[in-house]
């Protein structure tokens, strides 16, 4: 593994500042969220469909009883962890260029990271897909209105019926993170995919549109990815360990480099 990570560091350096960060789950698995396709994976718990949109308007109130319990109390509860820690290091080094998220967590935020794309939506915010309103989870208590009612929070606006700001399977992805994410992979020279499973589209697609424009790709991941053929280095550890010896790596890279 060490080997792996010092060809990471110097791919970084290298990259001069034109290197993506592309995280799932998994990077935030440290911080106590679990993710959803790992042995400890929300999905052993309760059914996807859960998480489906048509499922969200047939039954708002079992959807938001799911969301409060399952995401919003532990998301809301977490804090970075080291992984988060080091890529938004390698923000402010000027090394990484930007994040593109699937996490819904605002860890990457937390972290320090600047520039996060977030494809998935957010976990403290909720919309009206009615009529375009959207509000911080917090504005108007909508937690504790559900709480107190066991009833969907309605729009303040138009009443009908508000939703967690979070992408549910069956719905599009915001329209302006995907075109800044797809820009971002085809310009890059290097792609750092972290902590997914590389399962839910489009967003993995993303890795492969960087792929194809010529940039290199590194994985790291607890477990097998549909790219790992296609990436220089396959780096099978936990994020947060991995990322720091990288960040240390990548430090002392550059204090050769500046040496020579
Ligand atoms: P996933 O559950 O499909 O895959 C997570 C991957 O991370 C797995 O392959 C697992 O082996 C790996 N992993 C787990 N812990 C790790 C660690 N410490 N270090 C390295 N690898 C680790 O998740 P996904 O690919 O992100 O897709 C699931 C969808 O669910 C995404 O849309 C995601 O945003 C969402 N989700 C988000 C959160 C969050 O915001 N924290 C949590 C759960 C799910």
């Amino acid at each position: 593994m060490e080997n792996l990570i010092k060809i990471l560091a110097k791919d970084i350096v290298a990259a001069n500042g034109d290197a993506i960060v592309f995280t799932g789950a998994g990077a935030s698995t440290e911080s106590g969220i679990p993710d959803f396709r790992g042995p400890q994976g929300l999905w052993t718990r309760i059914s996807p469909e859960i998480f489906d949109i048509e499922n969200f308007y047939r039954d708002p109130d079992s959807s938001w009883r799911i969301y409060v319990e399952h995401i919003y109390s532990v998301v809301s509860a977490a804090s970075p962890n080291t992984a988060h820690i080091a890529i938004a290091k390698l923000e402010a080094m000027g090394l990484v260029k930007a994040v593109i998220t699937q996490n819904i967590d605002r860890l990457h935020q937390k972290a320090g990271s600047k520039h996060v794309i977030e494809l998935h939506g957010r976990y403290d915010e909720v919309e009206c897909q009615w009529c375009g309103f959207r509000d911080s989870i917090d504005k108007y208590k909508y937690i504790e209105l559900f709480k107190s009612s066991g009833k969907a929070p309605k729009c303040p606006k138009c009443g009908k019926t508000l939703k967690p700001a979070v992408v549910y399977f069956g719905e599009p992805l915001p329209a302006t993170e995907l075109v800044e994410a797809f820009t971002l992979a085809k310009t890059c020279k290097l792609m750092i995919v972290v902590g997914t499973s590389l399962a839910v589209y489009p967003a993995a697609l993303i890795p492969v549109e960087a792929y194809r424009a010529g940039a290199t790709l590194h994985i790291i991941n607890l477990s097998p990815t549909d790219l790992d053929h296609i990436a220089k280095t396959v780096i099978r550890g936990r994020a947060g360990e991995v990322l720091t010896k990288l960040l240390e790596e990548v430090e002392k890279e550059i204090s050769i480099s500046k040496t020579l």
